[in-house]
């Protein structure tokens, strides 16, 4: 028998389970299909198992280095089992916060695939949504009056470097190793791969990059890319920028082995095992797309500023639609689509103020132009930049490494840019964030009175600098 709803939401991942909740708390009747387990990649493949696995190898690495703080710690072993185990509990611990939220907002989920039909007799309209039960029951039929696609995204592979169970991984596979590789290539610098090289590094595991464009972190400004690059070098990562990986030449066996195209030369990599980290390509198969008149263009669903897509009773949000594929912006996408649905006239969302975390060690965190995108686009720029090793905190931390670099436009006083490297500054980058929203000029953010001592004490100095009044460099 087919079910009415307002709202049916494909996807029950970061940006489904939000969308959901806002729906709730419209007073929307709200489905959710899920076919995985909710709160899809960011929480079971993605964001918290990757975070972490981090954290616990940055406990491992700042226990075995602690002579420096007085510390000595003899005979310090890992216990990887263990590690995995703190992972799988936290992972547990927030999935049932989702299932609980679902209850609470009385959201019917379904377990299983759900898949868009056209005009049936339930419906004249394309949207009416067949999900096939995950537990062999009969197909469930929807009927909503609006439908948000959340499907998310998997990882991109490149033809000859699929996963293969044993030696080639991507994110998704190394997060359920059972033991560290003593060493690994990883193919892709951006931030996903230079998470893992971090990670991995501070676990003990041999690391090389192999990224193709010409440095790490290649969307970051190009202050960020040097910075991490040279720390991480520093700490043992091998990094090789401008390399042309050539999967025909990968050979499997006793580990991988594969050549690269290098500053003219073919050069050989071997390790234990390969990450391929490329990118994430939308889950957009197997949908129905064809019984609806959405467009698709390279491989993501387009929508206008509000989600909608060209069925406008049919919206998409999150990975599915590319752009910054960020577990915040889904969510923030999803709230966006239902306000909108639901006639609240909500503001669209400004993709200049999201800010950009990548959870390295040190940390690396942005909003807004980088340097060379705000000259690129005719600004007349100032720059403020303040380094860590100035701050009283960073020192006391013994994570002095790392900068707070501010970007301004020299004509309005308007902050364009915040980039930053090192300790905490994925937490730091907010106020950044909340300065570029309330439309803050530098000045204003230093008048902000900075306590200390605190890392934040970066964030007002670096603004100072802007108009070279920094007070401790
Ligand atoms: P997803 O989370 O992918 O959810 C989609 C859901 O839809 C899945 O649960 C899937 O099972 C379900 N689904 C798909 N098709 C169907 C169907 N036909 N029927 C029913 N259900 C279906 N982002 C951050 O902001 N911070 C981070 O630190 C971060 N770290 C990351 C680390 C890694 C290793 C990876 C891979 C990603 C990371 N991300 C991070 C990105 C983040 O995970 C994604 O941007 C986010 O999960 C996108 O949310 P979504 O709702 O669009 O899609």
């Amino acid at each position: 028998m087919a079910k009415e709803y307002d709202v049916v939401i494909l996807g029950g991942g970061t940006g489904g389970y939000v969308a959901a909740i806002r729906a709730s708390q419209l007073g929307l009747k709200t489905a959710v299909v899920e076919k995985g387990k909710l709160g899809g990649t960011c929480l079971h493949a993605g964001c918290i198992p990757s975070k972490a696995l981090l954290r616990s190898a940055e406990v491992y690495a700042q226990t075995k280095n602690g002579e420096a703080f007085g510390v000595i710690a003899d005979g310090v072993r890992l216990d990887f089992a263990k590690v995995q185990a703190r992972k799988a509990a936290i992972v547990e611990q927030l999935h049932k916060g989702v299932q609980h939220l679902m209850k609470k907002g009385k959201i019917d989920v379904y377990a299983g695939t759900g898949r868009l039909l056209g005009p049936s007799i339930f419906s004249p309209l394309p949207g009416t949504v067949s999900v096939e039960m995950n537990d062999g029951s009969e197909n469930e039929m929807l009927v909503p009056k609006f439908v948000v696609i959340a499907t998310g995204s998997r990882p991109r592979t490149l033809p000859g470097l699929e996963p293969d169970g044993e030696f080639v991984m991507t994110s998704d596979e190394a997060l359920q190793m059972e033991t560290l590789p003593s060493s690994i290539l990883i193919v892709g610098g951006g931030v996903i791969g230079m998470e893992w090289a971090s990670m991995l590094n501070d676990f003990g595991v041999d690391v090389t990059v192999l990224e193709y464009a010409d440095r790490i972190l290649p969307t970051e400004d190009e202050d960020v890319s040097k910075e991490m690059e040279k720390l991480l070098r520093r700490r043992g990562v091998n990094i090789v920028a401008g390399a042309k990986v050539l999967p025909e030449t990968l050979e499997k066996g006793n580990g991988v082995t594969i050549q690269a195209e290098h500053q003219g030369e073919r050069k050989t990599f071997t390790a234990d095992k390969m990450l391929v980290s490329v990118g994430r390509q939308a889950n957009i198969e197997g949908i129905g797309l064809e019984n609806t008149e959405i467009v698709v263009e390279k491989g993501y669903i387009q929508t206008n500023e509000f989600g909608q897509t060209k069925e406008s009773h049919i919206y998409a949000i999150g990975d599915v639609i590319g752009g910054l594929q960020l577990a915040h912006v889904a969510a923030h996408e999803g709230i966006v689509a239902i306000e909108h649905l639901a006639g609240h006239n909500p503001a669209p969302i400004d993709y200049t103020m999201v800010p950009r975390c990548i959870y390295t060690r040190p940390e690396a965190a942005a909003v807004g132009l980088t340097e060379q995108e705000a000259k690129a686009k005719g600004y007349d720029v100032k720059v403020g930049k303040f380094p860590f090793k100035a701050i009283g905190k960073a020192l006391v931390f013994g994570e002095a490494e790392g900068f707070v670099k501010l970007i301004a436009d020299r004509n309005t006083d308007d902050l364009l840019g915040v980039h930053m490297v090192g300790p905490h500054v994925t937490d730091l980058i907010s106020e950044a964030g909340l300065a570029r929203v309330l439309d803050a000029a530098p000045w204003e953010v230093a008048h902000a009175i900075h306590p200390h001592p605190t890392l934040s004490e970066a964030m007002a100095e670096a603004a100072l600098a802007v108009d070279g009044k920094a007070i401790h460099f």
